[in-house]
């Protein structure tokens, strides 16, 4: 019994049409084309990954480190995740984590340093104040 053919209007068909040399009729290129138009969009959908930022808006570099961690370990963790995607998203999330590092430590010096200048001051202003005599 021969194998029952897909009728025109479908990828099958559209592939037997090549494999036989012809030309695609318009009924299969335009079955092709409704594939790919959605094959594209769901791919799209799916490779979106919602990252949380609480609604905040900056340009804070240490922050905007942080939500690029939190991007990248997302994406990381999603099933989303291609294989091909591991090596560079792993190296980019270890270089986030140096970023987040470097940046953390250069805030708190800065904290204390600004801390420091104000004791100074206090001091300072506590050495002028005028005593009662
Ligand atoms: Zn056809």
């Amino acid at each position: 019994m021969p194998r029952e053919l897909k009728p025109c209007g479908t990828r099958a068909a559209a592939q037997r049409h090549r494999r036989h040399g012809e030309e695609v009729c318009p009924d299969c290129k335009a079955a092709e084309r409704e594939h790919r138009r959605k094959y594209a969009r769901r791919d799209r959908v799916e490779k979106t990954i919602q990252v949380d930022f609480g609604g905040a808006n900056t340009t804070d570099p240490l922050t905007v480190a942080r939500e690029n961690l939190a991007i990248v370990t997302a994406t990381l963790r999603s099933d989303k995740c291609l294989p091909k995607d591991i090596v560079p998203l792993t190296k980019r999330r270890e270089e986030l984590v140096q970023l987040v590092q470097q940046l953390s430590t250069q805030h708190e010096e800065e904290r204390m340093e600004q801390q420091g200048a104000e004791v100074a001051e206090n001091v300072a202003e506590a050495a002028f104040r005028p005593t009662a005599v």
